[in-house]
Order: structure tokens, then C-alpha cells, then sequence
């Protein structure tokens, strides 16, 4: 559990909509009222669960933060029954029919209908939820500009980097290391693209979780006594398209995702998925 210094630290990490649904009137308020004890840091429903983890006042229990994730599902699921699929699926290049929007999630159809049930050939589960929903709900849609930048760069990114780094750039460097097929399976079972080397790098891989929130991994392999390295990039418009809470869910879900299938298959080699 961390401590906030100030009311300030809680701020920061909030989406400053002033949304309201806290019960505060805005963000800033309920900053307060979380550092003097009043509120608690998950009644902000936009936060993302390892946030509340960090700063619950008392340590969240796995199931706790499971319910408060479930619960944010729900709502997220609730306003997708008020919302216009089809003018949906134009604004984020998906396609609309049968009542459904379908968007190509690591190149498989992912979709939602007008009761906010989903449907998908892959493995349906929290870590692109959440995302996907609210990429429907409130992504803009922008096209990619090309410019690649860390997650730190991204709006409200900051104060989360030391966790992203940890959960997604330094788990997914050890599978790297270790796994002589990593970016040949990244490429194969998830639809990735070998691009040519960013940054200087010796591979560099583009994924698309989501059609305009496109992700590239970066490998630097050990040299002269050199470490290796990996990065993860996303594109200038990332934050447009998605929060941050959401961002860091797809990275560090897309590594998990990796880690389990390198668990199943074992770490010499190809694995299938
Ligand atoms: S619910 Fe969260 S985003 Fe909305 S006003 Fe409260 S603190 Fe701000």
C-alpha cells in the first residue's frame, strides 16, 4: 500500500472528466476527499484496479479488486446498451452487422451487441474487456500518426510508468530472453508485423489490439557486455483512442497472455496457441 503525500498525487492519477460519478463534484474534490480519509480511492470508477491496488487504505484482497473490476465491466456494459453500434463501428474501422460491432482484436473478430454481450474466437477475458468496451464507448478513432512514443509520454502516463515497466517492458524482456521464438510467434499466432528496426533496435514487432491502438515491441539483444533491452511504444494518438488505465491493461494483459501460453508450451522453442 502506498501513501499519497498529498491530495495532489491522488489527482494526478485521476482522468479529470468531473464526471461526478464518484459523488464528488469534480476529480479534484474527490482527490481530496480520498487524502483526508472520506472517500475511497475506488469509488472513482475509471481507475484501473492495480491503482487501487497501490493506494487502497487497506491492502485490496485479489477478490476485492476482481469485484470492483467486475463491477466496472458491468457499467461499461450498461452504457453500451445506450450507445449507436453502427456510428461505432464507423468512427473506429470496425463493421456493423447482425446487431453487432466487430472490431479485429491481434487480428481476430472481437465483438459486442446492443445488450453489451461479447463475442470472439480468442479468450474472452478481462484484460481486453475493459478495454475494448471502452475503446467503443469513448475512443476517437484517430488514425495512427506514426510517431511512436513510450508510455510515459502518454497523457497521465508518468505516474504510472515504474508499474508498466515492471508489469509489461520487463516481464516481456525475461520471455525474450529466454524464449528463442518470441517475436516469430508474436508475428504468427497474433498477427503481429516485423517492421523495420525503430530506435536501433535488433527486432522490432507491431501488434494491433485494436484496430487504431496499434503497439510495438522493441528488442535490443545483450551485446559486448551489453544488457538486453525491450520496449514497448505506442502511437502519439494512443491516448485519444483510449485512457490510460486501459493502456496499461493492454500491456501488461498482452503479457500475461504470453507469459501463460510460454508456460503451457515451454520455453525452448515454437510454441502454438
Ligand atoms: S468519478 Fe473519477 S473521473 Fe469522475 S469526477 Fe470522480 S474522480 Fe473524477
Amino acid at each position: 500500500m502506498a501513501k499519497p503525500k498529498n491530495a495532489m498525487e491522488i489527482f494526478k492519477l485521476l482522468d479529470k472528466s468531473n464526471c461526478r460519478e464518484c459523488g464528488k463534484k469534480t476529480c479534484l474534490a474527490f482527490a481530496g476527499a480520498v487524502f483526508t480519509g472520506q472517500k475511497a480511492i475506488g469509488d472513482c470508477p475509471k481507475l484501473g484496479p492495480e491503482i487501487i491496488e497501490r493506494y487502497a487504505t487497506e491492502p485490496a484482497r485479489h477478490d476485492a479488486v476482481a469485484d470492483i473490476r467486475d463491477d466496472f465491466l458491468e457499467k461499461l456494459k450498461n452504457e453500451i446498451t445506450q450507445t449507436d453500434l453502427a456510428e461505432a463501428a464507423d468512427r473506429l474501422r470496425g463493421r456493423f452487422s447482425g446487431g453487432k460491432l466487430t472490431l479485429k482484436v491481434l487480428g481476430k473478430d472481437f465483438s459486442v451487441d446492443g445488450e453489451g454481450r461479447l463475442f470472439s474466437d480468442i479468450h474472452v477475458n478481462p484484460w481486453i474487456t475493459v478495454p475494448f468496451l471502452s475503446h467503443v464507448l469513448y475512443g476517437k478513432g484517430l488514425p495512427a500518426s506514426g510517431k511512436w512514443v513510450s508510455f510515459r509520454e502518454l497523457k497521465n502516463g508518468q505516474e504510472r510508468y515504474p508499474l508498466f515497466q515492471k508489469r509489461c517492458e520487463a516481464a516481456m524482456k525475461n520471455l525474450a530472453d529466454l524464449h528463442p521464438g518470441f517475436f516469430d510467434n508474436m508475428v504468427h499466432l497474433f498477427n503481429g508485423k516485423q517492421v523495420e528496426e525503430q530506435f536501433r533496435s535488433d527486432i522490432s514487432v507491431v501488434l494491433h489490439p485494436l484496430p487504431t491502438v496499434p503497439v510495438m515491441v522493441c528488442y535490443w539483444m545483450p551485446d559486448d557486455g551489453l544488457a538486453s533491452d525491450l520496449r514497448v511504444f505506442f502511437d502519439r494518438t494512443a491516448d485519444e483512442n483510449l485512457d490510460i488505465g486501459s493502456l496499461f491493461s493492454l500491456g501488461a494483459g498482452l503479457t500475461q497472455m504470453f507469459e501463460k501460453i510460454t508456460q503451457r508450451h515451454g520455453l525452448g522453442g515454437a510454441f502454438s496457441y
